[in-house]
């Protein structure tokens, strides 16, 4: 298990469509070191809210998202970072994983967002996501399950459903800004 490295735009796995984890594998020491790489990295991270496989060089259709992404309290856009601090030092952080997932429903009713990427650094922008998402994925044990969501986790969803297809939230963001010290969450 390790910490690594996230890759930066413009690497090219970041832009590859992912492939489909077969089940049968999800239990398989390959896939379970690949998720717990994908945890300690986003664990040893700050203001991360979430990660996809291709950001740390595998091509396949993983997600986590931790848990600040259901606790963070927001005003006029901005996280509380004492907040985030807090969650990813705890001795039980909790996290949750997606394999395979589908967004089955998200709602026609949108938010412009503000977001930003751990594999874009310091960019910072507005984004277009719907204010709630049904998805359904694998968990690490391998166990198919259905979630709703909506606010921050919603937008995890969707950002993070996003790089499985090699996309970035920068290809439809909007008021793109460069922020030295970054003080928003990253995804
Ligand atoms: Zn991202």
């Amino acid at each position: 298990m390790a910490i690594l490295r996230v890759l930066q735009e413009p690497e090219k796995i970041l832009r590859q469509a992912t492939k489909e984890v077969p089940i049968e594998e999800i239990k398989s020491d390959r896939i379970q070191w690949l998720i717990h790489d994908m945890s300690d990295t986003l664990h040893s991270i700050d203001i991360g809210i979430g990660i996809a496989a291709p950001q740390i060089g595998e091509s396949l259709r993983i997600f986590i998202i931790s848990e600040e992404a259901e606790v963070a309290r927001r005003s006029k856009g901005k996280v509380d970072r004492e907040q985030y601090r807090k969650h990813k030092a705890g001795k039980k952080w909790k996290h949750f994983v997606f394999i395979n997932p589908k967004l089955i429903r998200v709602s026609k009713e949108k938010n412009l967002v503000s977001e930003g990427c751990l594999s874009v650094d310091k960019i910072f922008g507005e984004i277009s996501r719907s204010k709630r998402a049904v998805i359904e994925a694998y968990n690490e044990y391998g166990r198919k399950f259905r979630r709703s969501a909506s606010g921050l986790f919603a937008q995890a969803m969707q950002h993070e459903t996003d790089h499985l297809s090699g996309v970035l939230f920068i290809d439809t963001a909007i008021n793109l800004k460069k922020l030295e010290d970054s003080e928003k969450e990253k995804k």
